[in-house]
């Protein structure tokens, strides 16, 4: 389905369409603070998603480790204090195998259940860590396993979620994206149990994506994640990192001087390509809030949500 101006009108359900069902995966991703001042909107933005009850939030982590001791800190604030279940994202460049897994070991006994394998961006790497180093997220994914097995009395026996990243568009390192399949691939047979995607802006590229992964033999649930397409400097400066082109028509409608207008574009484009992404079969979508909240669930209230009837928007607009 592409950009269509037969949608619906903004705050109002899809014609003819019953609810989704309560088992669309919801989730949001969070970064950690960098400095004091950052914590009140994240934190206006923790309360107002915990009343979405969403499946978990996950929290970005610095490559290399940069931001360690923060990731740890809200991963620990997040279990103590609210009823989120966290995602701790982890990446292996630039750090040893004794640091890795001294971190997997640290997030177990903060009760983090769930990790998102990454290998991280090599620019921000540098210098990279002394050997051994794991080099792939398929390598970071074996380690997190080994340690879960040595843990098995601490996690009764159960298992960590592992997640990892797929692209919709190709990964600005990889030579085709049939190369993104087959490595997507790889870490699904190395342990991996769902994968979340790289932002992407034309709704085609996931479902291409979900066509590819099915056909090389993927079974894992592969997650599209969502950006709030209201802000143009941050959907350039992204689509820049993720080498992916913004599509002209999304950049006409968000290039309004009227920054009502824009953002209720933003807003209706937003919707749908999340709309566009549950219509080619996404199983549940992973909403990337750069920490603020109020984009997320215009977008989720402008989608047909059963999941989210418990919760009124002027509810969640008075935290
Ligand atoms: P990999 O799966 O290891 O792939 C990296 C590259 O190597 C690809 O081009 C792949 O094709 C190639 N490759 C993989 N295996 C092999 C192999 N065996 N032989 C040859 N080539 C191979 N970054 C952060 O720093 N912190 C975060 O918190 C963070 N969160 C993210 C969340 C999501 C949902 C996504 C999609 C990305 C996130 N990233 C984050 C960015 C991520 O670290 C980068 O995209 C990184 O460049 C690749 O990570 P990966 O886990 O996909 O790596």
């Amino acid at each position: 389905m592409s950009l269509s101006p037969t949608q619906p009108p903004q705050n109002q359900p899809p014609q003819n369409q019953p609810p989704r069902g309560p088992d669309i995966a919801l989730s949001y991703e969070l970064f950690p603070p960098r400095n004091a001042s950052a914590r009140g909107p994240l934190w206006r933005t923790i309360r107002a998603i915990e009343q979405t009850h969403p499946d978990y939030v996950s929290v970005t982590f610095g490559t290399g480790g940069d931001n360690r001791t923060e990731a740890l800190e809200l991963l620990k604030e997040l279990l103590d204090t609210t009823t989120l279940k966290p995602l701790a994202h982890l990446t292996c460049l630039g750090n040893t195998v004794d640091e890795i897994t001294a971190m997997i070991t640290e997030m177990l006994g903060l009760g983090v259940r769930g990790i998102l394998a990454l290998r991280g961006d090599k620019d921000k790497a540098l210098p990279l860590a002394a050997t051994p180093a794991l080099n792939y997220a398929e390598d970071l994914i074996r380690l997190v396993r080994t340690v879960e097995r040595h843990n098995t009395a601490r996690l009764a026996a159960g298992r960590l979620a592992i997640g990892v990243a797929a692209y919709a568009n190709r990964h600005p390192e990889s030579p085709t994206e049939l190369q993104d399949v087959e490595v997507l691939l790889a870490k699904e047979a190395a342990g991996a149990d769902f994968a979340l995607t790289q932002v992407f802006f034309d709704p085609r590229a996931y479902e291409n994506l979900l066509t590819r992964a099915r056909r090389a033999g993927v079974t894992i649930p592969i997650i599209p994640g969502i950006m709030p397409l209201t802000v143009p400097r941050r959907v350039a400066r992204i689509s820049e990192m993720a080498g992916i082109e913004i599509p002209a028509p999304l950049l006409d409608k968000l290039s309004t001087s009227d920054d009502a207008a824009r953002r209720k574009a933003g807003i209706q484009a937003t919707t749908d390509l999340a709309q566009a992404a549950l219509d080619a079969g996404a199983p549940g979508l992973h909403l990337y809030t750069f920490n603020q909240y109020q984009d997320s669930l215009d977008v989720l209230d402008n989608l047909n949500l059963s999941r989210l009837t418990r919760v009124t928007a002027p509810q969640l607009r008075a935290v």
